[in-house]
């Protein structure tokens, strides 16, 4: 089983410049090949890729007189530089997915690089190639083969770095029955972050709302600067601290709540967001509903996996809450304003959410049996739905 943990790291002056040289020939490298791409496509029709075409003509850079500092980084980190773009093209060309075309990398934005040779992580030390050992932080150490390293820089000048290791520990075997109890459904409410189908609502905690609101006010003041302005970088800078903060309090929340439902149930069903909309999405209050939705939902995903637990996604076009869930009578309408409404074939008063909820576990646990997993209506004793988590 592979685990992953992301440690803080805090190279030294001279080894933060090497790692700047180094997220530096990383860009170029990603850069230069989707340049080389566009331009033979758009001049000469021809489809070059960026894991065979592209990644042959590193070592070829490295010899010349121009391009010959990116020897100076580790060859891992370049070549691996020409797969990611690779992944990048082929988002964009999977339908599934609806990625943009692929985009240049900005010297101002989060950098990174990819290590799997040479590497190595003790205690209070991580080490990659042609650097000494950089001071880390590491909360919790993890027994297994150290894999790769990925060290990444943030808006914010913060570093880190992501470890993989492979453990002896074999995954727990997945889940061959369930307990109806034991299943749960959650959606993502316009007022919660989550309702599960026992009822219990989740909203962002307040400290999460306020740091939101700070950030929306910080990326106003940046709309407001000139163009080029060195207000401007400034603002720049107090926006990307925003989110950075946002984003960590709501990983800390999130990483609670998942870890308390996952406990909590054996089988939790979502319904996945329209990905399309989400990256489209312009209004920032919703934007950041559906990417904390998102964020949840991935969080799930993997500690379920390493439970030996399920999560599962159903499709976001089911209409989870046009439906009745006592009856299956579907609405043809149900406007956003409606928060509860009573079901004209069987007289049943619904809450809008609870009642989505109950659908989406519905509609999972259809899923599971799918799958060829018993699901067994009598749960005896069981402990379902989440409990509050301290915020
Ligand atoms: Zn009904």
């Amino acid at each position: 089983m592979r685990k992953a943990t992301k440690i803080r790291i805090y190279p030294t002056t001279e080894q933060a410049a090497f790692l700047n040289r180094q997220f530096g020939a990383v860009r170029f490298c990603y850069n230069t090949g989707l340049r080389i791409m566009s331009h033979r496509y758009q001049r000469h029709g021809q489809s070059l890729s960026a894991k065979h075409d592209i990644k042959k003509l590193l070592p070829v850079a490295k010899k010349s007189r121009k391009y010959g500092w990116l020897k100076e980084a580790d060859s891992i980190a370049l070549q691996q530089a020409c797969r990611n773009l690779d992944n990048a093209f082929q988002r964009f060309f999977d339908p599934a997915q609806k990625a943009g075309y692929p985009r240049f990398k900005s010297q101002r934005g989060k950098q990174s690089s990819y290590h799997c040779v040479g590497i190595q992580a003790d205690g209070n030390w991580i080490r990659v190639p042609k650097l000494g050992p950089i001071k880390a932080k590491v909360h919790r150490k993890v027994e297994g083969k150290l894999k790769s390293i990925t060290l990444t820089r943030t808006v914010t000048g913060k570093h880190y770095a992501s470890l993989l290791f492979e453990t002896e520990q074999a995954a727990p075997a997945p889940l061959k029955d369930v307990d109806a109890a034991g299943v749960v459904g959650l959606d993502m409410g316009l007022s919660h972050l989550a309702i599960d189908s026992t009822g219990h609502k989740t909203s962002n905690p307040r400290f999460l709302t306020q740091a939101a609101a700070n950030l929306r006010r910080k990326q106003k003041a940046l709309s407001r600067c000139q163009k080029g302005s060195r207000r401007r970088s400034r603002a720049r800078l107090l926006v990307a601290k925003a989110h950075e903060r946002l984003t960590n309090a709501r990983n800390d929340f999130q990483h609670k709540l998942s870890r308390q439902i996952v406990d909590d149930n054996q089988a939790v069903i979502v319904e996945t967001l329209k990905v399309r909309n989400m990256m489209k999405n312009t209004r920032l209050a919703k934007h950041i509903g559906d990417a904390s939705w998102y964020a949840l939902a991935a969080k799930l995903d993997y500690k379920a996996m390493e439970k030996g637990k399920r999560l599962v996604r159903i499709d976001p076009w089911f209409a989870s809450s046009k439906t009745c869930h006592v009856c299956h009578h579907k609405m043809d309408a149900m406007p956003l304003s409606v928060r509860s409404w009573k079901c004209p074939a069987c007289q049943t008063h619904h809450d809008r959410d609870i009642n989505a909820a109950l659908n989406i576990k519905h509609q999972g646990m259809i899923h599971l049996k799918a799958e060829g997993l018993s699901v067994s209506a009598h749960g005896g004793s069981r402990k379902s739905g989440m409990s509050p988590v301290a915020a």
